[in-house]
């Protein structure tokens, strides 16, 4: 295994240098104030990449799974309704993770490779004359489909149909990478992880509520406890954890957040914009599509790519790993062998996206994919070439 290829899975994503680094840490008291100049600067970082002045952040020793079940179960009772569409893999299992917790789902099937269908979540409000659903549940990026979903359409659908429902977003695979605006779009709860658009290794569930999301902790009664946004406020309040944290990671994730504000948050979604967009191009190249339905879709961070007919996507995820040392992600449920996906979000550049291209292309001439050497690689170098920006070497 050669461990300095960059990896192409949407998550966990490479991690730079100067965040290992500031991950391996000496033992320290997190009782004591060294701890506090560590988590305080962590939690100021968060607001500025989440776009918000008036959210509070949460940061649990957990995973984005975590950070779902916290946001369920800190604002919601059992039996109660919640709005989701089913897209892909990852609203499938936040919809079934509510199903485990007793909560009723109303669920909105959607064919995989679209996204949060607008017109059909504000009918639902709509008909929802009694105010039953609670809250909508929206996975901003599908990584399982490589499709980003119109948050700020779904805060348009709501307010146009006068309803109280809490928002809820996944932005496991956006935030940090792609557009995301927390205050903007009246996001009542924004979920993401450490070990995608934050670059880190996994091990956070980082959160942010709204003042309404937070309201709603002392009248749920879903059962909590190492999740119990109350026994996190107690305790952050005095600068410190109901239990051990974290502490190497919350190190890591003030380095990754100063990280991307010094880059300028805008201009990192800007920069995963460009590197999705050589994706593309190399995808056209070699007369294949992206999952997504529609432009309007395209996930800046992952692209899921359909094979050619009669090919196996797992088969190319398979060779990359064992003859080139590296990694792409393999298709998931409903398009499980149809596609495989390209990660492309965290610390990437140019010349590292174009790596990966060029050894997809030799996986594919190798399964005998009707797909020309070059053909890819011309057309994303070709993109790269009239767009890119001069290299910044501001941190890494
Ligand atoms: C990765 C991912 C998750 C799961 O996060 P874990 O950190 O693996 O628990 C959830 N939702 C989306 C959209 C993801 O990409």
């Amino acid at each position: 295994m050669h461990s300095q290829n960059p990896v192409f899975i949407p998550g966990p994503t490479n991690i730079p240098e100067v965040i290992r680094k500031a991950c391996d840490m000496p033992t320290l008291d997190h009782r004591s104030a060294a701890f506090a100049r560590i988590f305080g600067p962590a939690v100021a970082g968060v607001k500025e990449v989440l776009f918000t002045r008036t959210g509070e952040v949460m940061i649990f020793p957990s995973t984005g799974t975590g950070g779902w079940e916290a946001a369920i179960t800190n604002t919601l009772s059992p039996g109660d309704t919640v709005l989701a569409a089913r897209y892909g893999m990852f609203s499938h299992r936040w919809i079934d993770m509510c199903q485990r917790h007793r909560l009723n789902v109303q669920i909105i099937e959607t064919p995989w490779g679209e996204g949060a269908p607008l017109a059909r979540i504000e009918a639902a409000l709509k008909a929802d004359r009694e105010h039953m659903i609670k809250a909508v549940l929206v996975t901003h990026n599908e990584t399982a489909t490589g499709v980003v979903s119109d948050v700020a359409g779904v805060r348009r659908a709501l307010t146009a149909a006068g309803h109280p429902a809490l928002l809820f977003v996944d932005g496991v695979s956006s935030i940090g990478s792609m557009e995301f605006r927390m205050d903007d779009w009246g996001v009542d709860i924004a979920v993401a992880g450490s070990q995608k658009g934050f670059m880190l290794p996994a091990g956070l569930a980082i959160l942010g509520l709204s003042e309404k999301a937070a309201a709603a902790m002392d009248s749920a009664s879903l059962p909590r406890t190492f999740f119990d946004f109350r026994d996190m406020r107690k305790s952050y309040a005095g600068g410190g954890y109901p239990y051990t944290p974290a502490v190497g990671l919350l190190n890591g994730l003030a380095t990754s957040s100063r990280m991307l504000c010094d880059e300028g948050i805008e201009a990192v979604w800007a920069r995963h914009r460009r590197i999705a967009e050589g994706v593309r191009r190399a995808i056209a190249g070699w007369g294949l599509r992206p999952c997504a339905a529609t432009p309007d879709l395209y996930s800046d961070t992952v692209t899921a790519v359909v094979v050619p007919e009669g090919m196996n996507g797992t088969d190319l995820v398979k060779l990359a790993a064992e003859k080139y040392d590296m990694a792409f992600g393999v298709g998931l449920g409903e398009v499980a062998g149809k596609v495989f996906r390209i990660g492309h979000l965290g610390s990437l550049t140019d010349a590292m996206m174009l790596s990966g291209l060029a050894v997809a292309e030799m996986c594919m001439a190798d399964l005998g994919w009707p797909v020309a050497l070059g053909s890819g690689v011309a057309a994303a170098q070709d993109y790269y070439r009239k767009n890119g920006l001069p290299a910044v070497s501001k941190a890494a």
